[in-house]
Order: structure tokens, then C-alpha cells, then sequence
């Protein structure tokens, strides 16, 4: 992932978290449908330490299963 300059402020002082599951079980699954059958889809988290702003970025596997995801849960917007 190429770091860009955060979109809120502009801070080029941001940290990457390594790649954690998106939910599921007792959680919110943030990323329904794009895991495997016994994993949650997995993003990596960055906080820009300036605001505070923080996004998620979902796995390469996980952007992959979007084009053929169920309708139910994802809705193509652009
Ligand atoms: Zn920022």
C-alpha cells in the first residue's frame, strides 16, 4: 500500500496497523461475504496521528470477491 498524505489534514504522519480480522462472532463483520468460510475478511487499519483520522483498507483477497459479492451486501456506488 502506497502511503498518501491524509485526506483530512494532510499529515503525512500515519501509522499502519498490521492486518486484523474484520469482524464476525461476537462482532460486527465489516466485510460481509469476502472472508472464507472460517475467517473474517481482513483490513488493515491507519490512523493519521495528527486528527485522528482513521480508515480502513480492506485485504487484496477481500477487493477481489467484490465484483461477484451478494447483492444483499455490497452495492456498487461508482
Ligand atoms: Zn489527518
Amino acid at each position: 500500500m502506497q502511503p498518501t498524505p491524509c485526506p483530512n489534514c494532510e499529515s503525512n504522519d500515519q501509522y499502519r496497523s498490521k492486518e486484523v480480522g474484520a469482524g464476525g462472532g461476537h462482532a460486527p463483520n465489516y466485510l460481509p461475504g469476502l472472508g472464507r468460510w472460517y475467517a473474517a475478511a481482513k483490513f488493515t487499519v491507519v490512523v493519521c496521528r495528527s486528527c485522528g483520522l482513521t480508515r480502513f483498507f480492506a485485504s487484496e483477497e477481500a477487493r477481489e470477491k467484490l465484483a461477484n459479492a451478494d447483492e444483499v451486501d455490497w452495492t456498487r456506488i461508482s
